[in-house]
């Protein structure tokens, strides 16, 4: 590929997406490149793109990654274990696998890479460039991570590998949650059903999770068919008795996983059982925790756990639990684009999409899992 160039976005400023070509870097024994097939879009690319998460500009977004190895060096492939042509999905971060933490497993915070060069947040100016999904080529450093995509499963659904892995650590692997166990999801986003799904693929009794307000009626709805037994606005209904209700007492596990939603911690805490665990994982955006009394954690002996990210296993578990079609994923309102589409999907993802007196249209407006396709031509709205 050495001396090609190809299409790809960068993002220079908050909401300045421009298609730039670029070149494509050449492939030595211990990197690869990868031909992108479909990138997921989640909460992050489009605080990216407004510009609420601070970011390096200029650079290539899109951190949910899946494609085919166009390119791969002898030793890379060894080290791998993949082949040219391989479906891959890529881990967000990346790993030197030498460093203290890398060493102990705890490669989230590689001494090397850590938060600081995540696909996705790398800036143009580090050579290749190219190091994220918006883009029809992406480049694989020797310490990226990589995972073999199951031949069943097709490159657009293979992309919730991420959001998957992360229901899977978030709500079952670090609360460690097990059958029986009542759970509390907050927020029916792609990351509340892919928690929802966890938690009933771990055999869990009564999940509820919980929404705020009109766009979020379809989704509650939808939460039901991946596994929630109850669900409740919290604009008009009160979570905690609706929990008691079904399940005859409080949470053993609660998931937050709302985005600035301040209020939720309060709530978080007050749904889960003395003793219980509340996993945060969705950022408020705020030191502002309303409603939040520390005391409660005191008298009820708390575990609060924060949650960064995903591991091997949980992202090996959710390609598996993709490819068995056993939850709806495929059936996920989507919104599937070309380069010329992401950053009118990313404005109606962060909920400034369109026409604003079609509010009778928001829920269409506001896809639950949006797509980049950067070998599809322009905006293909596509359910
Ligand atoms: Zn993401
Ligand atoms: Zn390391």
């Amino acid at each position: 590929m050495g001396g090609d160039r190809a299409a790809a976005l960068v993002l220079e400023h908050p909401r300045q997406l421009v298609e730039r070509e670029m070149a494509v870097p050449s492939v030595g024994d211990d990197d690869g490149l990868l031909r992108v097939e479909a990138c997921g879009l989640c909460g992050t690319d489009h605080e990216q793109f407004t510009g609420v998460l601070p970011a390096s500009y200029a650079f290539v977004p899109g951190h949910e990654t899946v494609g085919v190895l166009e390119a791969v060096g002898e030793r890379a492939a060894r080290r791998w274990n993949v082949e040219q042509g391989d479906r891959v999905a890529v881990e967000v971060f990346q790993s030197c696998r030498v460093c203290g933490p890398c060493a102990a497993g705890d490669y989230r915070r590689c001494l090397v890479h850590g938060i600081g060069d995540m696909y996705g947040f790398v800036p143009v100016g580090k050579k290749p460039g190219l190091w994220g999904g918006y883009a029809r080529y992406q480049y694989l450093s020797p310490d990226t991570l990589l995972h073999r995509v199951p031949e069943r499963l097709d490159p657009v659904l293979a992309t919730v590998f991420n959001p998957l892995g992360a229901g899977i650590r978030w709500a079952v692997t670090l609360p460690g949650t097990g059958p029986g166990d009542t759970v509390a999801v907050l927020g029916p986003g792609i990351r509340g059903l892919c928690a929802v799904a966890a938690a009933r693929e771990a055999g869990a009794g009564a999940i509820l999770v919980t929404g705020r307000g009109r766009r979020d009626a379809g989704r509650l709805e939808l939460a039901r068919r991946f596994g929630a037994d109850v669900v409740v606005d919290v604009e008009d209904g009160d979570p905690v008795a609706a929990l008691v209700k079904a399940s005859g007492g409080l949470a053993d596990v609660v998931v937050d996983v709302t985005a600035k939603a301040p209020a939720a911690l309060g709530q978080a805490v007050a749904l889960a059982r003395p003793g219980g665990t509340v996993v945060l994982a969705g950022t408020r955006g705020s030191p502002e925790t309303p409603g939040f009394w520390p005391d409660l954690v005191v008298y009820t002996e708390l575990r609060i756990l924060g949650a960064l990210g995903v591991d091997p296993a949980s992202y090996r578990a959710a390609l598996a639990l993709l490819a068995s079609g056993r939850y709806p994923f495929e059936t996920l309102p989507r919104r599937r684009v070309g380069l010329g589409g992401v950053a009118g999907l990313l404005l109606a993802m962060a909920g400034e999409g369109g026409d604003e007196t079609a509010s009778a249209h928001e829920d269409d407006a506001v896809p639950v899992h949006g797509v980049v396709e950067p070998w599809a031509d322009g905006a293909s709205p596509d359910g």
